[in-house]
């Protein structure tokens, strides 16, 4: 299972951070909750997103597509934000046809909520930081509990 280094917002500490774990990352120093950023195919979609114990904010983006670089920056802030709240996972839908198919992401960017595998809420397009926080926001309180 691919890791990756991820810093710490409070302390600066760069911890490895494994795609999929029973828990929610921590910092090794700090003891904080990490922000979770990870990456998932056809292959490990299932692990990384659907088996992951917190929300999952699904990222459905194409390397061709341009408004990505807007939205992605803006995601990954949500996912330092939310640390220990949502995981982000993104998935390159050009070597992820399966998932893709799934979810109909014919538009790029397609961004998810995943409660247990179930999506729970859906954003088509590129938006700025502050609508996808709200929209996140909407979706982490309608799916808890
Ligand atoms: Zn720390």
């Amino acid at each position: 299972m691919a890791s990756g280094l991820i810093r710490c917002g409070h302390c600066g500490k760069a911890n490895r951070v494994p795609a999929a774990a029973a828990g929610t990352p921590r910092c090794g120093k700090c003891h904080r909750p990490l922000p979770w950023i990870a990456d998932a195919d056809d292959t490990t979609f299932g692990e990384v997103a659907e088996a992951a114990k917190i929300p999952v904010l699904v990222d459905l983006w194409a390397p061709w597509c341009g408004p990505f670089r807007m939205v992605s920056p803006a995601l990954e802030q949500l996912a330092r934000d939310l640390a220990g709240k949502v995981k982000l996972v993104k998935v390159n839908v050009d070597s992820s046809p399966q998932v893709s198919q799934r979810f109909g992401a014919r538009a790029i960017p397609t961004l998810l909520v995943l409660r247990r595998g179930q999506v729970t809420a859906r954003q088509t397009g590129a938006a700025p930081l502050a609508v996808l926080r709200t929209w996140v926001g909407n979706a982490l309180a309608g799916a808890a509990g």
